[in-house]
């Protein structure tokens, strides 16, 4: 059942200073030796980071030789202004995607823009430029927070994926049980694609109770109970967490997941950690 060749991505964000953006570089630069299948970078909301993801792509695709893939958001944009993005990022070179719906900045109205799902955006990829994009797209075994019920969502997801998606990263969550679930079910809608887990190393408590809070992603009691025992002993959390999640992503590679994609925050040890522990080969 274990995948045969598990495929390694980390996420990253663009980093607002020289320094903040050189520490990016330098975590991408030690990731380099699992041989990473690529690297994303985020797009802030509506848009708010559009140069800083691209210059932050063309750097690690240049400097480290990995592919990179932006991250796109469909929300609050025009058509115009999405295609105009597609032909810049071909003329670019960049050949993966990572296409979003988004989250509009608090105030503006969820019926913004001309696009309204992340499917709208995926129909207009493959409208505009073909095959010639390889788009990843989001998957939420723990359903996404806005949605009606795991059914519906779901069914949304396996509309996205059939509107032209190659693969998938999920939401993080700490139940391995809820990603097997959600890749039978979708698996049972005649969805095919690699579906990768995203994985969320903890490095601080009150973080991850903030980030798990706003994305829907559930933190289980039992490690909520301990994480909260250890107070402000950060070292003890680190140590804790990279316990957790070294098993979860074991349990997830045993039980067939095609890979793991890294939720970074832009620092390389807490994964390098994880990835020790499962003694993936490295190229150094
Ligand atoms: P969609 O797939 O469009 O789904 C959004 C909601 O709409 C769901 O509840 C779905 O069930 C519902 N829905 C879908 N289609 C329909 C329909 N036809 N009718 C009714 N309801 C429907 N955010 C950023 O701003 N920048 C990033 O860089 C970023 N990167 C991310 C990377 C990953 C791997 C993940 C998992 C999330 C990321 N996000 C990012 C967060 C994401 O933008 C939000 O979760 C957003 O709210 C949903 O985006 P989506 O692409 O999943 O939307």
């Amino acid at each position: 059942m274990t995948a045969i060749n598990p495929r390694y991505s980390f996420e990253f964000f663009p980093a607002k200073s020289e320094s903040g953006h050189a520490n990016l570089l330098q975590a991408a630069q030690q990731l380099t030796v699992y041989q990473p299948e690529f690297f994303s970078c985020t797009y802030g909301a509506g848009g708010s980071t559009r140069e800083r993801t691209l210059d932050t792509v063309l750097q690690l695709s240049a400097k480290l030789g990995v592919p990179s893939a932006p991250h796109l958001s469909c929300i609050g944009s025009s058509k115009a202004e999405l295609r105009e993005f597609l032909w810049h990022y071909k003329a670019l070179g960049i050949r993966h995607l990572v296409a979003l719906r988004g989250d509009l900045p608090s105030g503006m109205g969820s019926s913004f823009g001309e696009l309204h799902y992340a499917r709208d955006l995926v129909e207009l990829i493959r409208d505009e430029c073909g095959d010639y994009f390889h788009i990843e797209v989001a998957a939420y075994p723990e359903m996404h927070p806005q949605a009606q019920h795991f059914e519906a969502d779901l069914k949304h997801f396996a509309d996205k994926v059939k509107a032209g998606a190659n693969g998938a990263i999920t939401q993080y969550f700490f139940n391995a049980d809820s990603y097997f679930y959600f890749v039978e079910r979708a698996q049972k809608l005649g969805v095919h694609i690699p579906i990768i887990p995203g994985i969320m190393p903890i490095t601080n408590h009150s973080k991850l109770a903030r980030f798990s809070d706003a994305c829907g992603a559930e933190l289980p009691r039992w490690m909520r109970k301990q994480l909260e025992a250890y107070g402000d002993d950060l070292t003890s959390i680190q140590h804790y967490g990279e316990q957790v999640v070294s098993a979860l992503c074991e349990r997830l590679l045993a039980g067939g997941a095609p890979g793991l994609h890294f939720y970074t925050l832009n620092h390389a040890e807490a994964p390098m950690a994880i990835l020790n522990n499962l003694r993936i080969k490295t190229s150094a």
